[in-house]
């Protein structure tokens, strides 16, 4: 009941994009007001930046005709600690487990920028991987993992701060998008760097009819061309 409530303020206030923080947040501590969503950390400040993050992206995926209410555990962790083998991993995300981490990477600045600008677009990106494996389970389908990786770039990026976002792009105005999108693939998502590929991404994404290719994808309206068959080895 209280949850019902809080679905339609936070669906009346953020509709007016007006300090969503408030709309975004449930009553109770930890639990965000969209979805089925558990925050674990005693921080106020990382609760209300999590449940922005699910509630931007909700509302991005409402918008491109998919309703979803993400199930997901979001836990803050401190730094990387290189033996669990994610040195340079902003986040992740579990789907067996239906849980997303958080690392704490202050010192890192992800395309020449302040982490403490960028870290709530990474907990956007871990959210968009949450949802995306969500909505490809109902339809009985899923895509290659650079295609995933492409989607969560996409949409971290889409929901960022435009002026934030016109700086990096400027930052990286040598990156051209894809002149195809064969040019995503495993190759180009494993050997770039990851903030390369994720300009790559979305300049593409813009090019390539962005929201609308996105809900191509997930409707498998748009299926990416196997790998076998963008490069075809001699047989020996
Ligand atoms: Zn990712």
């Amino acid at each position: 009941m209280i949850l019902t409530l809080l679905w339609t303020l936070g669906t009346t206030v953020g509709a007016a994009a007006l300090d969503n923080g408030t709309a975004a947040q449930g009553r109770a501590p930890g639990i965000c007001s969209r979805g089925d969503v558990v925050v674990q950390s005693a921080n106020p400040q990382q609760i209300r930046e999590a449940c922005e993050a699910v509630y931007d992206v909700v509302t991005y995926f409402d918008g491109i005709g998919f309703k979803i209410d993400p199930h997901v555990s979001i836990a803050f962790r401190g730094d990387v600690d290189a033996k669990e083998g994610h040195k340079h991993a902003h986040g992740s995300y579990d789907p067996a487990g239906r849980a997303i981490k958080l690392y704490a990477r202050e010192r890192a600045r992800p395309w020449g920028e302040p982490w403490q600008d960028v870290r709530g677009s990474f907990i956007r990106h871990e959210v968009t991987h949450a949802v995306v494996v969500q909505i490809l389970a109902m339809h009985g389908s899923d895509l290659p993992r650079e295609w995933h990786e492409f989607i969560a770039y996409a949409v971290q990026f889409e929901l960022m701060e435009p002026s934030l976002r016109d700086r990096i792009l400027e930052r990286y105005s040598n990156v051209a998008p894809a002149r195809a999108l064969t040019q995503i693939n495993p190759f180009t998502h494993g050997l770039a760097d990851p903030d390369t590929f994720a300009v790559l991404v979305f300049k593409s994404y813009r090019v390539f009819g962005g929201r609308d290719l996105v809900r191509r994808l997930l409707t498998a309206e748009f299926v990416p061309t196997p790998l076998d068959r963008m490069m075809p080895f001699p047989p020996n």
